[in-house]
């Protein structure tokens, strides 16, 4: 039973009298045959070893493996199928991969996911018979899957592969791209351009994990050395299944080091780029000056440009006029003229936020006066920022400046960073948080850890000891903030000379708790979503005890 194209000369069965046919795979089959009581695997062409092309981490054979379930866990769902491919570099060694009949039926969301019927695995070998072959197969080689743990705790049940060392694909995305939009082996896929025509097949998903692995591979050799050499510093005396990975790499790289020209080797040494492995931060700008006297907007200027035939139509292809959307501008725009509280409320689809936007940063230019903009959220806040505003950028046909300003927890504070760096007793997952914050910041300008990936509580609760946070700050004392490179008062410098200030209700709140200690002080403020305001503000102004914080306490 074949399922797609191959890129491998065609196979020919060695038991074309078997009852059964469990898959025809890219490049070898294994199939069940009863005569023989054993999955067999057969390699496709010439599956001699090639030399290894790129480094020692490319030449290491790898074993790339998937499962599919009955369900999520192992202590009550069974295997269903499993796909194995055995690589080096690019080249593909071997392929294995059999459905499995599992002891228990498999419900019907698995069935409709998968595409395997409740019949196939009722015509396939049990996983005992298939232990020994998929031992063979897979050897001591290390074991690469996404979300490996998944795979290997129903394996480990089974006394399989206990031994073998495990990378996953999942945590090494995570660390080497921050920025993807999701880390799920699809969404990976199709970020990295990687093909993955048929999902949640055993074998088509390790292929695919193969592919991402590789991609991963070349990406993390894009490092700069001192940073690779730094993940390993700190992981020598940790216990963290991607060590081995990132050793091989700084030996890599220190090979290379010495090819290209001198500042490319400089590069690859981590001798360019910024002392701490910082990348080269942006200037600051200079605190706004408001004029001398008010200069009010021409309001029908401003709402030309939401009309149609108007700029936004003209800019932006499908710009569909709406009517309440001009009102609203309007409103805004002699609110601020006339020095007025204004309260709109505005159904969802209006396109409420360039109405807002339009006439303040008008206003804010021409007055030289800081607009701050309060979403309910740091996602909201995350969308006006690196959405709206870039949009509103590119059409004025003068410059304006924006900051984001969030909550002093959400930057990082590199004191703190270093003092962790040299702590010596770090855990897996605080190894794991640590590679991701080194590989992050050469690129980073905010130092915000909305930009990193950090899925579990534990790992947030990790970025909590390099957070920036009040208690453990030097402020002025601190070399970091001296030389410029504080993150955290670099963002309040930023907002100094910026005319629009996007912020959180949380932030607005604590502002106001502090007496304006934590904004420029600002004298136009546009809450959006401020049906939220009443919750934040009990939420931020207030405090709560129980009995056992009072007998502490006392
Ligand atoms: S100034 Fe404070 S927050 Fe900034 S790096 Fe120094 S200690 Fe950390």
């Amino acid at each position: 039973m074949g399922r797609g194209g191959s890129l491998y000369p065609p196979l020919v069965c060695p038991f074309p009298s078997a009852p059964f046919c469990s898959i025809m795979l890219s490049g070898a089959l294994a199939c069940w045959a009863p005569d023989l009581g054993r999955a067999r695997s057969i390699e496709a062409g010439s599956a001699e070893p090639t030399p290894p092309r790129i480094g020692r981490v490319m030449s290491r054979i790898y074993v790339a493996l998937d499962l599919e379930t009955t369900g999520l866990d192992p202590e009550h769902d069974a295997i269903i199928e499993i796909g194995a491919v055995k690589f080096r570099d690019d080249e593909v060694l071997d392929t294995w991969s059999s459905l499995v009949r599992p002891p228990r039926p498999i419900p019907y969301k698995i069935q409709h996911l998968t595409g395997i019927s409740q019949e196939e695995v009722d015509r396939a070998p049990p996983l005992r018979s298939l232990v020994g072959p998929l031992l063979r197969f897979v050897k001591d080689h290390p074991i690469v899957g996404h979300n490996v743990s998944f795979d290997l705790r129903f394996l480990n049940r089974q006394g399989l592969f206990l031994h073998n060392s495990a990378i996953d694909t999942f945590e090494l995305a995570g660390i080497l791209l921050p920025h993807a939009a999701r880390y799920s082996l699809g969404r990976l896929a199709e970020e990295l351009g990687i093909s993955f025509p048929t999902r949640h097949r055993a074998l088509e998903d390790a292929l695919a994990t193969k592919d991402l692995f590789l991609a991963l591979l070349r990406s993390a050799s894009q490092l700069p050395l001192s940073v690779i050499r730094e993940i390993n510093r700190l992981a020598a005396r940790v216990d963290w299944p991607l060590r081995q990975v990132f050793r091989d790499l700084e030996r890599d790289k220190a090979r290379f080091a010495f090819a290209g020209s001198i500042g490319q080797q400089l590069l690859a040494k981590g001798a360019l780029g910024g002392e701490g492995f910082l990348g080269p931060l942006p200037e600051e700008g200079r605190p706004l000056r408001p004029a001398p006297r008010k200069r009010p907007l021409d309001v029908d200027e401003l709402a030309a440009m939401l009309e149609e035939g108007g700029a936004f139509a003209e800019r932006f292809p499908g710009y569909e006029y709406r009517p309440q959307q001009v009102a609203m501008l309007r409103a805004v725009a002699e609110a601020l003229n006339r020095g007025e509280h204004l309260l709109v409320e505005a159904a969802t689809g209006v396109g409420k936020s360039m109405a807002y936007l339009i006439p303040a940063v008008h206003f804010a230019v021409q007055n030289g006066e800081h607009v701050v903009i309060s979403t309910n959220t740091i996602n909201l806040q995350d969308q006006l920022f690196r959405k709206d505003i870039p949009d509103l950028q590119r059409i004025l046909p003068f410059e304006f400046k924006a900051a984001l300003l969030k909550g002093r927890s959400n930057y990082i504070c590199l004191r703190r960073l270093a003092a962790l760096r040299h702590r010596g007793d770090l855990s897996p997952d605080e190894m794991r948080v640590l590679a991701k914050i080194l590989v992050w910041l050469p690129s980073t300008v905010t130092g915000d850890r909305g930009e990193l990936f950090l899925p579990t509580p534990q790992e947030r609760a990790i970025w909590g000891l390099v957070a920036s946070d009040p208690e453990n700050c030097l402020a002025e004392r601190c070399p970091y903030r001296r030389q410029g490179k504080c993150f955290f008062y670099r963002a309040r410098r930023q907002a100094e000379g910026a005319h629009l200030i996007v912020v959180n209700h949380a932030l607005l709140l604590s502002d106001v708790a502090v007496e304006n200690r934590v904004l420029p002080e600002y004298r136009y403020l546009i809450v959006d979503e401020a049906h939220h305001l009443e919750d934040a503000t009990t939420q931020q102004l207030s405090f709560a005890v129980d009995q056992g914080r009072i007998e502490w306490l006392l």
